[in-house]
């Protein structure tokens, strides 16, 4: 028999574990019985399709304490492990959080984080000196899995002779601080098996003393050992909700959902009618590590009658609800329904429907009532809710609309497309956004100013995707949206169009010849209605993509960096460095040439482009600022 080493980030595990800075020791029950009630799930799985699983004995978990040998025994009639498996689930931590939990273990010592990061077996280590697990599976031979914790493992052959799982755990001695024997206390198990693991759908029992009338003595009273069954096994989401605390929704959410905050939101309520069914579904109050990463295992629990199906079922909520963690227990789904069938099933898709609608009203209600959760929500999951708009070409953009929030110059706080609606101004034809890096660099943006000081609202887009959600909603409430960084905003009134176009008259030459110079980079240069400050800007043409896109679309891998968009450059009339550009232009119209050229370099700068030649650039730069200093 040889003696192996824990994995190294196992063995640091471990050590917090043993020297156990975690004061919350009592947690190890709940952790051995939920892996022996997910053993359990495994093995009645496997049976619904092959009988070599099925048990003759019912599915239970028995414990049993032994305060002689100080050893209390968790055992099971579930799935079980060979050899190999005791070697990789019990020699490593296979979960790929376990650094994460190791940092959250260090900060916070006091909050229930252990088993949300598959380490909950070695939390034993907690209470025990060596822990022994034998285990056998169906048709194959048993083992058993030694250790102290501290100088590794082994595995050797056993003789269990029943399948499943049976872990012994040796207790600790007790010292001035812990009475670890209290864990070998009937009295304290049982209390801590309701406490934490009542909803287990297995018995969990444990011979106990009871005392009973002495037959055919009255009066008198004997002592007899039962066997008890030591939780109600009334699954949570079955219990009535008046009797539910908030702290047994969230501590079986964070031991069967793996995460260690309180959910932000619970749902849980029961359907009866042309479906039927009880949900208890829950809203992260962050986003869980691989979220946004193909990693990521979306999907709701399914129970039927209370009795378990499967794991992550995808075909309850669509893609864009899947940060939604849960279970649904229906009375009209199939005890063995497959995979296969999940998405041919009428009676599933009914389900999802109602399941979808029920999430989607939650978050409304949330909006509505308490927007500052909402917003946390939204900061977290509001890509998730975007990419359902854009998705499967709109289709639910309907619904989903009313979800979303975005920045808007009024005071750069989320709002609603309802709220931006609302207050609209009364001549406002359109709905106006522009989009940017941020939110200082878009507050920034030449375009928009005469929007803004106009009093317009103008919802500020930083994220990638928000361009494809508008494209695809295109109006909301009757009224387009309109990119402010696109040609055709309209801004100006009649008068003011009047006298542009007189300017456009006066100046048709200037800007001719600055369009000539300019031909190989912009469609045109034009008299701008939309500057207020800034001497120029560059406007995307209305038929073609939008200048964020076509950055965007840079970054792509494939074909698409060449798509370009169509760019109009505007100046602005009003600005002293047009009067300049008369000026030059009447005088030598060659030369306006050049400063075209500086004035595009400076527009693209703004938008956030590079530019072709910037030592070019630079280098003219210095040369107008000697050419200024002569001239003074
Ligand atoms: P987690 O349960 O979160 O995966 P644990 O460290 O608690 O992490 O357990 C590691 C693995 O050991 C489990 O995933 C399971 O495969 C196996 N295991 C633990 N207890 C049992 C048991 N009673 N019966 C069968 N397998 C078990």
């Amino acid at each position: 028999m040889s003696k192996k080493q824990f994995k190294t980030e196992s063995r640091k595990l471990l050590d917090l574990m043993i020297n156990s800075i975690y004061t919350n020791r009592e947690i190890f029950l709940r952790e051995l019985i939920s892996n022996a009630s997910d053993a359990l799930d495994k093995r009645h799985f496997l049976s619904l399709t092959d009988s070599a699983y099925t048990s003759s004995n019912p599915l239970t978990i028995q414990l049993a304490v032994d305060r002689d040998n100080r050893t209390l025994t968790i055992e099971d009639n579930g799935i079980g492990m060979n050899g190999e498996e005791m070697e990789k689930n019990l020699g490593t931590i296979a979960h790929s959080g376990s650094e994460e939990f190791r940092q959250q273990l260090e900060n916070s010592r006091e909050v229930d984080i252990i088993g949300q990061f598959g380490v909950g077996f070695y939390s034993a280590f907690m209470v025990a000196d060596s822990i022994t697990v034998e285990s056998r599976k169906v048709n194959d031979e048993a083992f058993r899995w030694h250790s102290d914790g501290q100088s590794g493992y082994t595995i050797e052959p056993g003789d269990k002779a029943s399948v499943g799982t049976r872990i012994t755990l040796k207790l600790r001695e007790d010292t001035d601080e812990v009475k670890y024997s209290e864990y070998l206390d009937k009295y304290t198990i049982e209390q801590l098996v309701k406490k934490y693991s009542d909803y287990i759908r297995y018995p969990i029992q444990m011979m106990v003393e009871q005392s009973v009338p002495k037959e055919g003595s009255e009066g008198e009273y004997e002592t007899i050992e039962t066997l008890k069954t030591l939780n109600t096994m009334v699954p949570l989401w079955r219990r009535n909700k008046k009797d539910i605390k908030d702290e047994d929704y969230n501590s079986f959410y964070k031991s069967q959902f793996y995460d260690y905050e309180d959910p932000l939101e619970v749902i849980h309520y029961t359907l009866e009618g042309n479906v039927s069914y009880k949900a208890l579904l829950y809203i992260p109050s962050r986003i869980p590590y691989n979220y946004y990463s193909r990693d990521y295992e979306a999907g709701l629990q399914l129970y039927s009658k209370g009795v378990f199906i499967m794991d992550r079922c995808k075909e309850l909520l669509p893609d864009y609800f899947h940060f939604v963690k849960g279970l649904v227990d229906s009375d009209d789904v199939s005890l063995n329904i497959s995979r296969e069938m999940l998405q041919k099933d009428s009676q599933l898709q009914e389900l999802g429907k109602s399941v979808t609608k029920r999430v989607k009203s939650a978050l409304v209600n949330m909006l509505v009532k308490d927007r500052e959760k909402y917003e946390k929500f939204y900061k977290n999951f509001g890509y998730s809710l975007k990419y359902g708009c854009y998705q499967d070409y709109g289709l639910h953009k309907e619904d989903l609309q009313d979800l979303l929030l975005f920045y808007s110059s009024k005071d750069d706080k989320y709002v609603t497309l309802k709220e931006y609606r609302e207050r609209m101004k009364e001549d406002q034809k359109e709905i106006y956004y522009a989009t940017g890096s941020s939110l200082a660099q878009i507050r920034k943006l030449p375009q928009i100013e005469k929007l803004l000081d106009r009093d317009y609202e103008v919802l500020f887009m930083t994220d990638d995707i928000d361009e494809f959600v508008i494209m695809m909603m295109r109006e909301y409430d009757g009224k387009n949206f309109q990119n402010a960084q696109q040609a055709d905003t309209e801004v100006e009134s009649d008068e003011e169009k009047s006298a542009r176009e007189e300017l456009v008259k006066n100046n048709e030459s200037l800007l001719k010849d600055m369009g000539e110079a300019l031909k190989d980079k912009v469609k045109e240069v034009r008299i701008s209605s939309r500057l207020k400050s800034h001497p120029v800007c560059l406007v995307a043409d209305t038929n073609g993509i939008s200048l964020d896109m076509e950055k965007y679309l840079s970054k792509m891998p494939d074909g698409s960096a060449n798509m370009k968009a169509t760019k109009i450059l505007e100046v602005n009339p009003d600005h002293d460095i047009f009067k300049v550009l008369q000026k030059v232009h009447e005088k030598d119209p060659g030369k306006v040439n050049e400063y075209a050229d500086l004035l595009y370099q400076q527009a693209l700068l703004i938008e956030g482009f590079s530019i072709e030649d910037p030592v070019e650039f630079s280098n003219r730069i210095c040369q107008l600022m000697k050419e200024a200093s002569e001239n003074n």
